[in-house]
């Protein structure tokens, strides 16, 4: 029986020290990394501090945080919400019934403990880093859009041998607040400002939650924050509750549900892909058989890439992708008609990067070209060439003139057939009238080649002077 003494007493110091939070303290093994010193933890911690701006104690937990922190020591996260300023902080709060200002929530609600005692903060850290967790695996990104706009990708995956129901959140945080200060004047560390995502999730084994959502700073009232002192925090909850209190005993108990997975992120500027180098692939070729065209290009931030290839005949290849940052991608293409072709490749991530410069295709085909427009009495005319070496169909063309004072405004034709290497000659109706005018000429052929030519004229009566 003596032996239980002074356990019991180490015990009620602990308590008395920790309030009820240091019930299963243990001493987790320290292990070197990076010459730094670091808890060997089942996973990284979390903690939420419940704080105000109008709590003379607060600074000294803003401090304590701060500096445990930057000590590179242990292995969390943590966040201060800022409730008499922040409703997104507030609502939080009323989900722990916090009590007393300060109050650390370690993990969800694991341990609680209203104070500010730096070797308390330490010692609820160990005790949570060693309570064993489910077998997940966290990775987040975060990419600056600009203007406030912060992408979030993330993705958590269920190594474990059972499924997984849980929350998950993911907080943004200013690790420098512009917004509020504490009691004594100073800006406050890792103060929170909104929720990017704050949602359910089921997980089976072996399987993968990811989601990408943007969070937009400006239409949450924090226009003004910038990339570098921006933090974003992943926390997966369980989904098991445990009956926690901010006031024990006598308070409202509240559910905690424990942190099991931690990871933190700072957003990064997005490049977009570099402009490629010209498409790859024949420079010549006929109508009506396929080519086929290559490329690459890298991302400066390792993002996979789609491609896009532009045939220069108002088609191009759709989106393809995505693929690794460097991997050449081909597609192929058959051009309907004769003519010279511009091929261009650009690629993307999120954002679209530059159009290379083209590859300059010729492909020898059914083409159509205007020539030898005249005036004369009451008409226009001209000529519909098909400089290619099979007959062309279904050619449309217009005559319009425009301005001046007349009758015989357009005239226009649809599916006319020319023999290869001929020519036909197309007419407008009967013109009228008096005054100059611009003639324009039009022939194509639907999704085709296509051409124009506009050229000034003058009416006088009934005989129409086309000016070369
Ligand atoms: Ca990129």
């Amino acid at each position: 029986m003596k032996k239980i003494i002074p356990i019991c007493i180490i015990g009620i110091l602990l308590c008395a020290e920790f309030g009820a939070t240091a019930l299963s303290s243990t001493d987790p093994k320290i292990i070197s990394e990076n010459n730094v010193g670091k808890a060997e933890y089942t996973h990284t911690v979390f903690v939420e501090v419940g704080t105000a701006t109008w709590c003379s104690d607060c600074p000294a937990s803003n401090t304590a945080w701060h500096s445990i922190y930057e000590g590179g020591n242990y292995n969390f996260e943590y966040t201060e919400m800022v409730v008499d300023k922040n409703t997104v902080a507030n609502a939080r709060r009323n989900q722990y019934n916090q009590y007393s200002f300060p109050t650390s929530y370690f993990d969800g609600g694991q341990f609680v403990y209203p104070g500010t005692s730096i070797s308390a903060f330490q010692n609820n850290l160990n005790s949570c880093g060693s309570r064993e967790v489910p077998d997940l695996v966290a990775n987040l990104n975060a990419t600056w859009l600009g203007s406030a706009k912060i992408q979030v990708d993330f993705g958590i995956i269920n190594n474990d041998a059972v499924s997984y129901a849980g929350n998950l959140r993911v907080y943004i945080i200013e690790l420098q607040s512009t917004q509020w200060r504490d009691y004594n004047g100073s800006w406050y560390n890792h103060a929170f400002l909104d929720f990017a995502f704050n949602q359910t999730i089921n997980i089976s084994v072996g399987e993968t939650y990811s989601d990408s959502t943007v969070w937009d700073g400006a239409t949450h009232g924090y226009p003004g924050i910038s990339s570098e002192n921006i933090q974003v925090i992943l926390a997966v909850f369980d989904d098991s509750p445990h009956q926690g209190y901010s006031h024990p005993p006598s308070g409202s108990p509240f559910w905690a549900y424990y942190v099991d997975e931690t990871i933190a992120a700072t957003p990064q500027s997005n490049n977009t892909p570099k402009k490629p180098n010209p498409p790859s692939g024949p420079t010549s070729g006929i109508a009506n058989v396929e080519y086929s065209y290559s490329g690459n290009t890298t991302d400066p931030n390792g993002d996979n890439i789609y491609y896009l290839f532009n045939w220069g005949d108002g088609s191009n290849s759709g989106w393809l992708g995505p693929y690794p940052s460097g991997t050449t991608v081909e597609a192929s293409h058959v051009w309907s008609y004769g003519g010279i072709y511009n091929v261009k490749l650009k690629a993307k991530d999120t954002i679209d990067g530059p159009w290379s410069d083209p590859l300059v295709v010729q492909i020898a085909g059914p083409d159509i070209e205007l020539q030898n427009v005249k005036g004369g009495f009451f008409k226009v005319s001209a000529e519909i060439k098909n400089t290619g070496d099979v007959a062309v169909s279904n050619v449309n063309w217009n005559i319009t003139l425009r301005s001046g004072v007349f009758i015989g405004k357009q005239t226009s034709g649809l599916n006319l057939t020319i023999p290869a290497n001929s020519s036909v000659t197309i007419k407008s109706g009967l013109i009228f009238g008096l005054g100059s005018t611009s003639i324009k000429v039009e022939a194509w052929i639907p999704d085709g080649p296509s051409t124009m030519i506009q050229r000034n004229g003058d009416i006088f009566l009934f005989l129409i002077k086309v000016n070369p």
